[in-house]
């Protein structure tokens, strides 16, 4: 029996069914229908935050959310390189220039105290990730980003329910952009979101992910499309009525984790942050001076048939289409370059057993 590294949360079948019947009824399949609206209204509502706009994945979010920011072309935009490759794409399909700063070594988070010396009179906004859900240091982004006038978007993409002191992880920075992507703690199959506070936003957002059309006859500028489908959003209504039982199942997934692989020489474990509700999104694993190494690990497990995965090896600024850039090969960012070196995520997903946890660590500490 072989364990992937995840699974993708589900609705009992009947649910989903009952969701979708009245489109069958009103051939209303797409572009902005009731399901759209009321997931909208109710994502507004979870994540607390005033303004979601939908889209058919996280990566289209992304891209728009810089795209409505309107910089100019050749800007630089200050980001992560220990990622997944969206967050870099993103930046670079929209004509801006990533500079990559490095993380800190205890959450893995773009690390604020590095973040001024790579400012320049061409920066214009910063994008850090809240990777593997772990909150960034908000407060001391948010600060040096007003002090110099820039942006701060967020990927949020595995941040899905995050709070800080029971303030939802969308109200930071200017924008968020969250992946409602199969794997993630919370789908709509494909998916994504942009959340904001600025109601000026609203009408660009909307116009931007359906051709740039606005109204019946007018076109006000070259979008593309990236639109949420009525059968996407009933799977978000559906899956929205389980994900704190679906996020309370990581929980105590994690906590197994936390108790086998804690404490152990050569094991690194990211700390639980101060204030920060989790959502048990990913459980990263740093081999640094353990009897296995990294990639020992990993063959090890899949010998016993479980898929963990190098999450995330290598960095987005070892990529071919990026290690020739300045910053590309990760030599500026020593310690991104030496985490996605040891780190490794086990499965993790609500329904992994606890006969499921402790096989994968017993593999891990070599007694399996
Ligand atoms: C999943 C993910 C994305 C992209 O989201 P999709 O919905 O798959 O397009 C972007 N950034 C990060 C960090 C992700 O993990």
């Amino acid at each position: 029996m072989s364990i992937n590294v995840t699974r993708s949360s589900l609705p009992p079948f009947e649910e989903y069914c009952e969701e979708i019947k009245e489109l069958w009824e009103s051939r209303w399949l797409t572009n902005m229908g009731v399901k759209h609206k009321q997931l909208q209204a109710e994502l507004e509502a979870y994540l607390d935050v005033p303004h979601v706009t939908l889209y058919t994945n996280g990566h289209l979010a992304l891209e728009n959310v810089i795209a409505a920011m309107n910089f100019s072309e050749g800007s630089e935009v200050i980001t992560t390189p220990f990622t997944f490759a969206s967050t870099t794409h993103a930046i670079v399909r929209n004509g801006l220039v990533p500079v990559f700063c490095d993380v800190n070594p205890v959450d893995y988070t773009l690390d604020a105290t590095k973040l001024e010396a790579l400012i320049t009179d061409k920066t214009v906004a910063i994008v850090p990730v809240h990777v593997y859900g772990n909150l960034c240091d908000v407060e001391a982004l948010d600060k040096i980003a007003k002090a110099h006038g820039l942006k701060v978007i967020y990927d949020a993409a595995h941040a899905f329910g995050v709070t800080l002191n029971g303030v939802g992880v969308a109200n930071f920075g200017d924008a968020s952009m969250f992946s409602f992507h199969a794997t993630k703690v919370f789908n709509t199959i494909e998916g994504g979101a942009v959340t904001f506070r600025d109601d000026s936003l609203i009408a660009t957002l909307n116009d931007m992910k359906n051709f740039g059309i606005h109204g019946q006859e007018s076109c006000v500028y070259a979008g593309g499309n990236a639109k949420m489908s009525e059968f996407q959003a009933a799977m978000g209504i559906c899956n929205l009525r389980h994900v704190d039982g679906e996020i309370a199942k990581r929980r105590a997934a994690v906590e197994q984790y936390r108790r086998r692989l804690g404490g152990v020489e050569g094991i690194t474990l990211c700390p639980e942050q101060e204030g920060v509700k989790s959502n048990y999104a990913y459980f990263p694993v740093v081999f640094d001076g353990f009897r296995y190494t990294r990639d020992e690990v990993f063959a090890r497990l899949k010998e016993h048939d479980v898929i963990a995965r190098k999450y995330f090896y290598p960095l987005t600024s070892d990529f071919e289409c990026y290690v020739d850039m300045p910053g590309g090969g990760g030599e500026r960012t020593p310690v991104a370059k030496h985490i996605a070196s040891c780190v490794l995520t086990p499965p993790l997903y609500a329904g992994l057993t606890e006969e499921e946890v402790d096989l994968i660590c017993d593999v891990i500490l070599g007694d399996a």
